[in-house]
């Protein structure tokens, strides 16, 4: 008998038909003799309008009571899947996070699982009931509940699949797997079979939603292999596994976007030793993270600052960074919340040249303009204006020969 850890998203669950088809679906796999612990995430939609009523009441709304609001949309999944299990004559039962102590730490609205109690799950699951636990939500040591961030359900499946050493974890989604770009804005993206988790950190670490990034570095530490798949069809998804040999000759894997960031800019800012850091760290207390940082040379003991955010904290750091500039005597604070981030992703680049050049010359072709551009071992990164993230990610999926089997070559590029 094998225990498996089922998530399903948001899509997956978005009406009761929907529902009761995932019912169906989980009791075939359980009448084959398996113990099953389902995920779910609140109903498609559901999380950004939650989102939008705390907005209506505060612009930047309290970050415990937004935990408080936002986890309710999981329970109302869990609860209806469950009665959708006993009407079709079986057995289950529903669990928020607490009540199966899933227990985070306190950074509210991005909190971070410290352990999870696995004795109540397993009881259930010997008592031949389908388990089935809310995503996204934990709760701190005092009690208070905590969501994990965006997307954050799948880190919840993987979280409990290491912690229950479940025989295997799948992902069940809108799409039929990991391709090599987002198949809704790309007909011709190409669904992926197998990809090592450092390259799919890699791709959703720079913008591929399809998995949360923390629930890919959880997998990766435990050793838990991941099944992304369609929960339309019956079609083998992609696999997250250890490295394989296979995918070392690829150079360009996949086109990631992130329109998910904002651009902030300090102008004139005294160039001395010290300066950044009395920038950054106000920034990082407030739990706000911070990308792709450039920091102009200056002739003029004054320099420029450049840098990305999460956009949902835009305002927050926008709020910080007033008076840290005129503490430090900096001229101004810009910002600007309408870009994307385009990046290229491949193993395969560690070993080769002018990668970065050929992606520039493609997006000047498309006459976009890069405001910013980073680079490592294995991506490289341009910031451009939000309108033209199509554009980009279908010139260089195209340029990139990514909808073929087997990649050119450096030459033929
Ligand atoms: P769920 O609600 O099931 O968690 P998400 O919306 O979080 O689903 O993730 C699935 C979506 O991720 C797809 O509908 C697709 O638009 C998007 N996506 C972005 N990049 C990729 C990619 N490289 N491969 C597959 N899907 C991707
Ligand atoms: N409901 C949450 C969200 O929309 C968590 C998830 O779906 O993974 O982000
Ligand atoms: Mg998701």
């Amino acid at each position: 008998m094998a225990l498996i850890v089922q998530k399903f998203g948001g899509t997956s669950v978005g009406s009761t038909e929907k529902i009761k088809a995932v019912a169906k679906r989980v009791l075939q796999c359980r009448q084959q003799g398996n113990q099953m612990v389902i995920v779910l995430s609140a109903m498609s939609g559901e999380t950004d309008r939650l989102t939008g009523l705390a907005r209506d009441i505060q612009k930047i709304p309290n970050r415990r009571e937004m935990d408080m609001l936002l986890s309710t949309g999981e329970q109302v999944t869990i609860a209806l899947f469950a009665m959708a299990v006993k009407a079709a004559g079986r057995e289950a039962v529903s669990f928020l996070g607490d009540q199966v102590a899933i227990r985070t730490d306190a950074m509210h609205t991005k909190a971070r699982i410290r352990s999870i109690d696995t004795e109540k799950i397993k009881k259930n699951l010997d008592a031949g009931k389908v388990v089935t636990i809310a995503g996204f939500q934990g709760v701190t040591e005092e009690g208070d509940i905590t969501t994990l961030g965006r997307g954050g359900s799948d880190t919840t499946a993987v979280a409990l699949a290491a912690a229950l050493e479940a025989d295997a974890c799948e992902i069940f989604t809108d799409v039929e797997g990991v391709y090599t770009t987002d198949p809704n804005i790309c007909s011709k993206a190409r669904k992926i079979d197998k990809i090592s988790y450092d390259e799919m950190l890699e791709l959703a670490s720079l913008g591929a939603k399809v998995l949360d990034i923390r629930s890919v570095g959880l997998a990766k530490r435990y050793g838990v292999p991941l099944h992304v798949r369609s929960t339309f069809t019956e079609n083998e998804g992609t696999w997250v596994v250890e490295e394989d040999k296979i995918m070392e000759s690829m150079l360009v894997s996949g086109v990631t976007y992130n329109k998910n960031e904002a651009r902030i800019t300090i102008k004139h800012v005294p160039d001395q030793p010290g300066i950044a850091s009395k920038i950054f760290l106000p920034i990082s207390d407030a739990g706000i993270l911070v990308d792709m940082i450039i920091q102009n040379t200056s002739d003029s003991h004054l320099t420029d600052m450049t840098f990305t955010v999460v956009r949902n904290d835009y305002s927050r750091a926008m709020e910080i960074l007033q008076g840290v500039c005129r503490e430090i005597g900096a001229e101004s604070v810009t910002g600007d919340k309408d870009i994307a981030k385009i990046s290229i992703v491949g193993v395969g680049m560690r070993n080769h040249s002018g990668i970065a050049a050929t992606m520039f010359q493609i997006l000047a072709n498309e006459g976009i303009n890069m405001e910013m551009v980073s680079t490592s071992e294995i991506k490289v990164s341009c910031v451009v204006a939000e309108k033209y993230t199509e554009l980009a990610v279908r010139a260089l999926h195209d340029a990139f020969a990514l909808d073929k089997e087997n990649m050119p070559t450096e030459e033929e590029l």
